[in-house]
């Protein structure tokens, strides 16, 4: 199907900063570009041949739909003929989920026959980029070395410059306190090394899937704090719940299987009496009601709740 002269467009290819790769009509992977390798971590080798539903991108949509059994756009692209753009979540290589656009078109023969489909895609994996920027010896200061997000001490930096502005000038802000369910089960099972690559996992799949003036900080072995600027009630519960169901589809390989965890979320608006105190208080004390809820769950402060006082 892809003479010599198909050579030249695919070291072409190679070269984009977008992932690319081709399916024939049995949506066998004949060709995957380096900027597929880079986006999601799977190299040429492990997934020429493959089949995209053999486990290995996994796509689910922002539901949670897993869309290679329900929905796939290049099986639908082969069978009508047209382009798709789908937003969608890939399973990278190292567990965690990536934000990407799709984009989907038919490849057709000298008759005009389909014969497959090229998808390409890029990382919308806009927070990551911002912390990038920060300098070298920023970084050693306050970016957590085992899961790159910020630190405790950032993220309390970051906590009361969002205190003081919303005192300010009245910039509200939500915040979200995040905690794995049943952690210490998986370093028992699985040894702390294992236990580590999840909380890397996970704190991937929340750093990726926020906004870029967003803000994901890790409080403390394994509880990750949100500061998300610009959000009201329904904005924060969106948010909670879509990376409480990301997180929930995240999955690292493991030689005994895969491996899932899912986490316990609490959330609150900051209110204008707010110390950093009262406001990890709030939120953390809404955590616990997700775990005794049963956890891998959202709860939110309600604003008509009493507010808590600081301990
Ligand atoms: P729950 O659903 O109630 O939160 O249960 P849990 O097992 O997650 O709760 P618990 O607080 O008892 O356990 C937290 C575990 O997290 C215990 C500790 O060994 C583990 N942990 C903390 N920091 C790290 C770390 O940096 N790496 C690894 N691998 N484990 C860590
Ligand atoms: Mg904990
Ligand atoms: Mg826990």
């Amino acid at each position: 199907m892809l003479n010599d002269s198909n050579e030249l467009y695919k070291r072409i290819l190679d070269h984009l900063y977008d992932g690319v790769y081709f399916v024939d009509r049995d949506r066998l992977i004949t060709y995957w570009n380096q900027g597929a390798e880079r986006i999601s971590g799977y190299s040429r080798r492990d997934v020429l041949h493959s089949r995209c539903y053999d486990n290995i991108l996994m796509h689910v949509d922002a539901n949670g739909r897993r869309l290679c059994f329900d929905g796939c756009p290049l099986m639908q692209t082969i069978e009508d003929g047209q382009e798709r753009q789908v937003d969608a979540f890939l399973h990278h290589h190292d567990g965690h989920r990536v934000p990407v656009s799709i984009r989907v078109s038919p490849m057709r023969n000298d008759q005009g026959d389909i014969v497959g489909a090229v998808e390409i895609f890029n990382d919308n994996s806009a927070q990551l980029s911002a912390l990038e920027q920060i300098s070298e010896w920023q970084q050693a200061a306050l970016i957590d070395a085992l899961t790159g997000c910020g630190n405790r001490r950032y993220t309390t930096l970051k906590l009361q410059s969002a205190l003081m502005e919303f005192q300010s000038y009245g910039s509200p802000f939500g915040v979200l306190f995040a905690d794995v369910d049943h952690f210490k089960r998986v370093n028992d099972t699985y040894g702390h090394e294992t236990g580590d690559q999840v909380l890397r996992m996970i704190a991937q799949t929340l750093m990726r899937n926020v906004q870029s003036y967003d803000f994901v900080g890790r409080w403390g072995g394994e509880e990750f704090v949100l500061l998300l600027p610009r959000v009201g009630r329904a904005g924060l519960l969106q948010v909670a719940e879509r990376l409480r169901l990301l997180v929930e589809h995240s999955q690292l390989s493991h030689a005994a299987g895969s491996l899932q965890v899912t986490l316990s979320l609490g959330g609150t608006l900051a209110r204008p009496e707010d110390t950093l105190e009262t406001l990890i208080a709030r939120a953390d004390a809404k955590m616990y009601e997700s775990k005794a809820a049963g956890r891998n769950r959202v709860t939110l402060f309600e604003p008509e709740e009493p507010a808590q006082t600081s301990e």
